[in-house]
């Protein structure tokens, strides 16, 4: 009836205007590719989008800061640690799980078959050995300024896409940093600085620590309990309005990017063949293992869950950032899915900060047709050495564009692969960025509804003792 089409209608006004834009931006970015616009025009017309990201990354870090303070403080310690420790065997056996089917996808597929001369451009990239950058990895869990972790910023750019190496700010990568921008030089364009960095995980870490302390300390903790939830709540009611503007952002970011991109009509052979591969292998873990484990665990229909999520989704595809998308993936869950806000403020800022399945998955995949590419076969030692080192990889890298291509270099030199190999697949990155991203997005999801799932009667037994941050509406 037309009461139905109504309610159905503005329950998913979000949605649809968000599809909408989606649908809208793609005509447009296809339809304007043949005024082959300037740099400077295309940076022109993409500014709506710029715009968003902008206002996204705005909220990520008191998001990030004051949902963790809270969710730890609002649990005891006993559930928060049980909560934990779902957590972290849910993002480490999904992560293993992702590793595994991109193995798997790039030794059926084998689309690093032929020879090398396929590829022309050769660039260099300095080499990394993998102890720093797993030490890297955990020195960045302890950032000696905590000001300065929410400030830092470097960027490095292969050919002329622009990586934003921020969050996992590190030595190694920095130097990195500097020796391709040299090599490159001639490549460079000034590009704006359109992503904050942030040490995230440093600022995860430590606001675990501190709403942990807050929430033993009982009455005396509850001014600082207070402040946080209040900030949280505030930072919330910001993300609600940003969201109406979100499908005007990602309508541009997409069209803006589809005006600018190479023709890929050309792209053809073994990058084509390795595109499709990565594709086949995110589909696999996003549409089918994901979806089945949450059904397994919860016996709920995962398409409902995933339906809840589609916003999220959309804006990590067109943000290719899943820090980025924490604002609106918090509202998505929260609102259209109803985890309940102790799992969410928990589970999602780390989980977009140390999960990314996606991003595990293109590792491994990538590093083995780099060896393939080479007429290398790689042994079974070395297979198992790429899996561990692409979950660290996967880790290390900061949700935001392309810093899976940056924290490749771990992967490569860990088997002794050439790095400047990187440079075969950076054509094809910025467009399997945006999917790895939302695979990235739909894991951190699903793992808050299945952490809730698990943790229904400590959350139920913490409820009875008022210790619920859920507001009384
Ligand atoms: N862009 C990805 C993310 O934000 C990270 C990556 O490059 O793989 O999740």
């Amino acid at each position: 009836t037309k009461d139905d089409v109504k309610g159905f209608l503005r329950r998913n006004a979000f949605v649809l205007f968000t599809i909408t834009a989606v649908i809208f931006g793609i005509l447009l970015g296809f339809s304007l590719r043949s005024y082959k616009m300037s740099y400077r025009e295309v940076k022109y017309f993409s500014f709506p989008g710029e715009l968003l990201m902008r206002m996204l990354q705005m909220l990520v870090l008191p998001l990030l800061v004051s949902s963790l303070v809270t969710g730890m403080a609002a649990l005891d310690s006993k559930a928060s640690g049980k909560m934990g420790l779902r957590a972290v065997v849910y993002y480490t056996s999904t992560t293993v799980i992702a590793v595994f089917i991109g193995i798997i996808m790039v030794l059926i597929i084998h689309p690093g078959k032929g020879s090398k001369d396929e590829f022309k451009k050769q660039q260099k990239i300095q080499q990394v050995s993998p102890a720093d950058a797993f030490l890297d990895l955990i020195r960045n869990m302890f950032p000696p300024n905590i000001v300065q972790a929410c400030t830092q910023q470097f960027k490095t750019q292969y050919g002329k896409r622009v990586v934003h190496v921020t969050m996992t700010v590190n030595e190694s990568i920095f130097n990195l940093t500097n020796s391709t921008q040299e090599i490159l030089k001639e490549e460079m364009i000034p590009i704006p600085g359109t992503v904050n960095g942030v040490n995230a995980l440093g600022l995860v870490v430590f606001s675990m620590c501190f709403g942990l302390i807050i929430g033993s300390m009982k009455e005396k903790g509850q001014a600082l309990k207070d402040f946080f939830d209040c900030l949280n709540e505030a930072i919330m009611r910001l993300v609600a309005i940003i969201m109406w503007y979100a499908p005007i952002g990602i309508l541009f970011l997409i069209a803006g990017k589809i005006v600018e991109m190479e023709d890929i009509s050309t792209v053809g052979g073994q990058l084509g063949m390795y595109t499709v591969t990565v594709i086949i292998g995110l589909m696999i873990h996003g549409m089918f293992v994901l979806p089945t484990l949450y059904f397994v665990v919860t016996r709920k229909n995962p398409f409902v869950f995933i339906g809840g999520l589609l916003q999220a989704l959309i804006t990590a595809l067109g943000t290719s950032s899943s820090s980025a998308t924490l604002p609106i993936t918090f509202k998505c869950l929260e609102e259209n899915n109803k985890v309940d806000k102790r799992v969410t403020r928990f589970v999602l800022p780390v989980g977009a900060t140390i999960n990314m399945d996606g991003t595990a998955l293109y590792e491994a995949l990538a590093a083995i047709f780099i060896a393939q590419v080479n007429g290398l076969d790689m042994s079974f030692g070395q297979i198992l050495t790429i899996s561990i080192t692409a979950t660290a990889a996967s880790i290390g890298a900061a949700g935001i564009p392309q810093a899976g291509l940056v924290t490749m270099v771990i992967v490569l030199t860990s088997v002794g692969l050439p790095t400047d190999d990187i440079s075969l697949i950076i054509a094809v990155d910025w467009f399997l960025d945006r999917l790895r991203t939302t695979t990235n997005v739909l894991g951190d999801s699903i793992g808050a509804g299945i952490v809730e799932h698990l943790s229904r009667h400590e959350l139920h037994k913490d409820a009875e003792m008022g210790n619920s941050v859920v507001e009384e509406k």
